[in-house]
């Protein structure tokens, strides 16, 4: 390593230590670091100047004169948000922490239409930048399906068929001078839990998504597990008893989706609205249903709604407590728009798994929904792009610089 990038590798170990909390004045990074004191001085002047670290106030001192603290100035710049689901979009603006600063939210069908849905994102992200009058230092973006991570392309997205190969950074790279990480979304939402979720206990995490399509995302010791190329965590497609005779989106038959996924409950619920008036009425109406028409006609107390609903989070339950008995998470959470579709589910999910799981597993098991309203995801795919951006190699190849506008190549070629 030559000469250069070894002083900027230090200098992003000083903005680091105080970023995470590790030191908060300059003797603490001296001792921290081993480095010269005129050295750390230089180095944390320089930060201040591009305002990455700021002086605030004084630590108490025992004896002797008190330092001054530090601390990471988190709105030097502005890191832009996309989860791209199935049904919906979600695109926000958060600081260099995750803090959300603004975001919008847009239904829209994406399955088949990379291009218009991509379109559509960058309206979002161009009405944020005009309205938080901010530039992306970086963009996260989550998608519902496999993310190959390298590389960040979609391969074979069961529930989004149009998407299969599409490269969402080198589509937002033609536009912006900006480094893009994407992932699955469902690993960015288990990000955005255990990061900014209450209650926040730095235990591993396992979510479950239970949507138009179900997932799990797993955080462990900090960090998302992806496995080798990215598919950990993809379990809408494992075998269940119940889907016998179902034919999947993905062309198999008997998969958990095509029980307990949204597209499924709706699939479901149209070859036996004659049993509900509710949906049957919908159905008329508008010669479809949806999960949502179902979600909520089960959370007002529809009979058929609420048996399907009821039925598939079991089904979820089931394969999510043999999850739990393979991986024994500290934190359980429960996501996505099964939260809308009533207590009952709700309750049979967490019932299923508790019947489910060792003792072993279960003990000291917390099971909570999740607490961020529905933004995990985008608070996720942020803290993905932050947790880039400042990672050792990555904040060495642009700290020099003061911002990492014009590094992108550089920065994708360390994504791993
Ligand atoms: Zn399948």
């Amino acid at each position: 390593m030559d000469r250069v990038s070894s002083q900027a590798l230090t200098y992003g170990q000083i903005i680091n230590l105080v970023r995470v909390g590790g030191a908060d004045t300059r003797p603490a990074i001296e001792q921290e670091t081993r480095l010269g004191r005129k050295l750390v001085a230089q180095r944390v002047q320089q930060a201040i100047d591009v305002g990455l670290l700021e002086d605030y106030d004084f630590a108490s001192s025992s004896g002797g004169r008190p330092s001054r603290r530090l601390r990471f100035r988190a709105a030097a710049g502005h890191v832009y948000a996309g989860v791209i689901g199935a049904t919906e979009i979600t695109a926000a603006v958060t600081t260099l922490d995750g803090q959300l600063v603004d975001s919008v939210h847009e239904d829209w069908d994406a399955a088949d239409r990379p291009q218009e849905t991509l379109e559509v994102l960058d309206g979002l992200f161009q009405k944020l930048a005009r309205r938080t009058k901010t530039v992306p230092w970086a963009f996260g973006i989550g998608v519902g399906g496999p993310v190959e991570f390298g590389s960040g392309r979609l391969v074979a997205p069961p529930i989004m068929p149009g998407w299969n190969d599409v490269s969402v950074r080198g589509w937002l790279r033609e536009r912006y001078d900006a480094p893009v990480w994407v992932d699955n979304d469902v690993n960015l939402m288990a990000l955005g839990e255990w990061h900014k979720g209450e209650p926040r206990d730095g235990r591993d995490l396992l979510y479950f998504f239970g949507d138009e399509g179900v997932g799990a995302g797993l955080v462990s010791g900090g960090a998302v597990f992806r496995g080798a190329s990215g598919a950990a965590g993809d379990l809408g497609h494992i075998q269940v008893a119940a889907g016998e005779n179902l034919v999947c989106r993905c062309g198999l038959v008997g998969c958990l989706e095509a029980v307990a996924g949204g597209w499924g409950l709706a699939r479901e619920a149209t070859r036996r609205a004659a049993e509900s008036p509710r949906l049957q009425a919908i159905l008329a109406a508008r010669g479809r249903l949806t999960s949502q028409d179902i979600g909520l006609a089960a959370a007002a107390g529809d009979e058929l709604a609420s048996e399907l609903a009821v039925r598939a989070a079991h089904e979820f339950g089931e394969v999510a407590g043999s999850l739990i008995n393979f991986v024994n998470p500290g934190t359980v959470v429960l996501g996505g728009g099964i939260l809308r579709a009533g207590d009952l589910a709700i309750a049979e999910f967490w019932k299923t798994i508790r019947n489910r799981t060792s003792v072993l597993a279960a003990r000291n098991l917390r099971m909570r929904t999740s607490s961020l309203g529905f933004r995990e995801g985008v608070i996720g795919a942020a803290l993905l792009a932050i947790e880039q951006l400042f990672a050792p190699g990555s904040l060495g190849v642009w700290i020099e610089n003061g911002s990492p506008t014009g590094f992108a190549a550089p920065l994708h070629r360390l994504a791993s």
